[in-house]
């Protein structure tokens, strides 16, 4: 679709900012980009649609606008994205993260309530929007979280830090640079989408780090690696919970039960969706 001429600066209001960018993207984006440029609450566009825009915030939200239509994701345009009641930072060196992975944090709250001093583990932290919330919704944790980038490290480090959240964070390719360390409870939501998934190259995935999106053939591969690996990093009665594919519940299960987890189970998401499955470490007998 063609949108009109954009006004001139110095002519332009809330409305008709929206109403510009209504030929381009979609109504609820535009109001949060407008939001983000002029940093009021949302009854302030509501309230009053009137109010003219300086030149350099009309310049401002005309980019962001521009690079909403050529596909970039709000998230990354912002900056931010809500996750379990807070305000994560993102960059594009992180997951844009997902309602879906709240059920991790369900599970894991379920699993450890009226417990103090969990020891947990999150795999490929990304934006640390798991660890940062298990960190400040469980009773006195230990909460690690690892990454293979250090672009991804440095944004989960600023949200804790900007959230008050304790993480000890680690630079590690799944476990290979922790040390001996046994936990109670490891979580992840590590790449799962199929390499040649049409999706990938939709929507915001197609901006998003490939490498925390694909994972081999069928999308199995690293999740197949997490659960071979991860008898070695739990105690004996420890839990293992993972996101994966809308399809995929069955065979990590098959994966979990091949790996001698037991009390294996898969949950389903907010949409009905078995999203997570995970099993119990009972140890070597
Ligand atoms: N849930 C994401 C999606 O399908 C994928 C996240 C992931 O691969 N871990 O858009």
């Amino acid at each position: 679709m063609r949108a009109a001429a954009p006004p001139p600066a110095g002519s332009v209001d809330i409305a008709g900012a929206l109403a510009w960018a209504r030929g381009l993207i979609d109504l609820m984006d535009a109001r949060v980009l407008l939001r983000h440029v002029l940093q009021c609450p949302a009854a302030r566009l509501v309230a009053w649609p009137e109010q003219r825009l300086e030149a350099a915030d009309w310049a401002c939200y005309r980019g962001l606008v521009e690079r909403r239509a050529a596909g970039e994701p709000v998230a990354y345009l912002t900056g931010a994205r809500e996750f379990y009641g807070r305000e994560f930072r993102v960059t594009p060196a992180v997951l844009i993260p997902r309602p879906d992975t709240e059920l991790l944090v369900e599970l894991a709250l379920a699993h450890f309530a009226g417990r103090r001093g969990a020891r947990v583990l999150d795999l490929g932290t990304g934006s640390g929007a798991l660890a940062v919330t298990l960190a400040l919704e469980l009773d006195a944790p230990e909460l690690t979280a690892l990454d293979r980038s250090r672009e991804a490290l440095w944004v989960a480090m600023a949200n804790a830090a900007r959230l008050g959240a304790s993480v000890s964070f680690v630079q590690s390719d799944w476990f290979a640079a922790l040390g001996e360390e046994r936990f109670e409870l490891i979580v992840a939501n590590p790449p799962y989408i199929a390499a040649a998934d049409p999706h990938l190259e939709e929507g915001d995935l197609r901006f998003e780090p490939r490498a925390a999106l694909a994972a081999g053939a069928a999308g199995l591969d690293d999740l197949a690696e997490i659960v071979a690996a991860a008898p070695a990093r739990l105690e004996a009665g420890g839990w293992l919970f993972l996101e994966h594919g809308y399809d995929q519940a069955a065979a990590v299960r098959g994966l979990l039960a091949d790996a001698g987890f037991a009390s294996i189970a898969s949950w389903k998401d907010i949409a009905g969706i078995e999203r997570a499955s995970g099993g119990c470490w009972r140890g070597r007998e």
